[in-house]
């Protein structure tokens, strides 16, 4: 079909209601419709060229066109379409993935549950944990500790899990067992204490938690190793060493969601490894298939697999999608390729650098107050006041104010508040890193005429 954009604005407003859209807002505006992708470009209807700096949501980490993930789909459509992992059967696609995921990730984390995302990983992993304690005798074991901002997930147990007021707000989460600490986001929330004292302090918050509800009822603790959707907020580097502690101390399961940081994002395959994390349960999605399908997957670690294959029974839950075939297929392909193509360690040794170095550039403009990243995820905080740190009135909307010059000059950056955040494909050259933080610097450069 072809159509006008204004066309398929109309189309769009009359019949779709989006994810996390204010829906008059949009009917108003009219969507940007995008028409086609390659490499780290987007196309729209205009024809107008955008730098994707998001890789979409987060996903599409082997950048846009990948005639080998494509490949790949075909093939296995044709092969094998659909089947199911339910009732004691299999197909090649899955039992590969599984092998290949137990060898990429930490040592320990040697069996995998597939999901179709990363909102079911999250779901998962809640009624897997409780059944792993129910198993062992101890059914009371029922509360997860999470972070208020944190991210998880838009199903209910999911969005339970996240710390979003905003989501909690809508449907009467979160539900029972589930209860948040504080998040170590030092630049929002650090008083003048130091990033180490902040980050220990942060850390501790979840040992006076368990002691609060008594180690009896907890069964587990779950982070993002950086909270991605929350403004890509980075522990200071005494918060996980001391939240690994105290999960060992007490004995509960530490869950890792690495949805968004697993898959090279930070310049290791895994968060977890650069951050010295030993997760008993580790999700992932979007960069398993670089976004190419939908698909998520739980690793899990050796302590727990052992009881649920022991003592567990059968585990009453799964997905018509889990372990799609085609989707299996392509994350297969996916993960080829980044060994082939070496891109962890380019993010590591070069690309992930370069990045960071240029980022940090944007650091003496007036309206930033910090700028912050690794590996290939970066953000900056937009002030009104550099030096006392003070925000622009929220009724500015500096964030969306700045958001919307980016778009406009070609460049797609997400605003979390006033926070400004880059995860761009991991394939972007150092010559498109520096198109990126030049569109940066035009768009705060207006934003800063504007509400100056
Ligand atoms: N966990 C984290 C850390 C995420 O960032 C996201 C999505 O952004 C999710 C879970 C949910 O994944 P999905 O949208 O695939 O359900």
């Amino acid at each position: 079909m072809q159509h006008t954009t204004r066309e398929w604005q109309q189309l769009d407003a009359s019949h779709h209601l989006h994810p996390f859209t204010d829906f008059q807002a949009l009917n108003k505006k009219g969507s940007r419709i995008i028409t086609k992708a390659e490499g780290v470009y987007l196309e729209d209807s205009d024809g107008r060229r955008i730098l994707d700096g998001m890789a979409g949501l987060w996903c599409v980490n082997m950048g846009y066109g990948r005639q080998e993930l494509v490949d790949a789909a075909t093939k296995q459509m044709q092969q094998l379409p659909y089947y199911n992992l339910f009732f004691q059967t299999s197909h090649p696609p899955a039992a590969e993935l599984a092998t290949l995921l137990a060898e990429i990730t930490p040592a320990h984390l040697n069996h995998v549950f597939f999901t179709g995302s990363g909102s079911e990983c999250n779901d998962t992993v809640l009624r897997m944990v409780r059944h792993y304690w129910a198993s062992k005798g101890q059914p009371d074991k029922q509360v997860i500790i999470s972070r208020h901002n944190a991210y998880h997930g838009s199903t209910v147990a999911g969005a339970s899990l996240g710390g979003m007021k905003g989501m909690h707000a809508q449907g009467g989460l979160p539900i029972p067992g589930i209860v948040h600490i504080d998040q170590p986001y030092h630049f929002g929330e650090g008083q003048g204490m130091s990033a180490h004292d902040f980050g220990l302090e942060r850390a501790q918050q979840l040992e006076q938690k368990i002691l609060e509800l008594g180690v009896d009822k907890v069964a587990a603790f779950i982070g993002e190793p950086i909270q991605g959707a929350g403004g890509v907020i980075i522990p200071p580097a005494s918060y996980w060493p001391e939240i690994q502690r105290i999960c060992d101390k007490y004995g509960i399961l530490l869950i890792a969601d690495e949805v968004i940081c697993g898959f090279g994002r930070t310049g290791h395959w895994f968060a977890s490894e650069g951050f010295g994390i030993k997760p008993d349960l580790m999700c992932l999605a979007k960069g398993i298939t670089s976004g190419y399908l939908p698909m998520g997957a739980v690793m899990v670690g050796d302590r727990v697999a052992k009881v649920l294959v022991e003592e567990g029974g059968e585990f009453n839950h799964g997905f018509t999608y889990s372990g799609h075939p085609v989707a299996c297929a392509v994350a297969i392909a996916n993960i080829k390729l980044m060994q082939s193509e070496s891109i962890v360690k380019r993010i590591h040794d070069n690309i992930g650098p370069y990045l960071q170095r240029r980022w940090s550039e944007l650091a003496d403009h007036p309206l930033v107050g910090e700028t912050r990243g690794k590996g290939l995820v970066a953000a900056l905080e937009i002030v009104q006041d550099k030096q006392t740190k003070r925000r622009f009135p929220a009724e500015l909307q500096a964030g969306m104010t700045c958001r919307e010059f980016c778009f406009n000059n070609g460049l797609v950056m997400r605003a979390v508040g006033d926070t400004m955040i880059i995860s761009p494909p991991l394939v972007i050259t150092e010559e498109q890193v520096d198109e990126l933080v030049k569109l940066a610097r035009i768009s705060l450069d207006l934003t800063a005429a504007k509400l100056q």
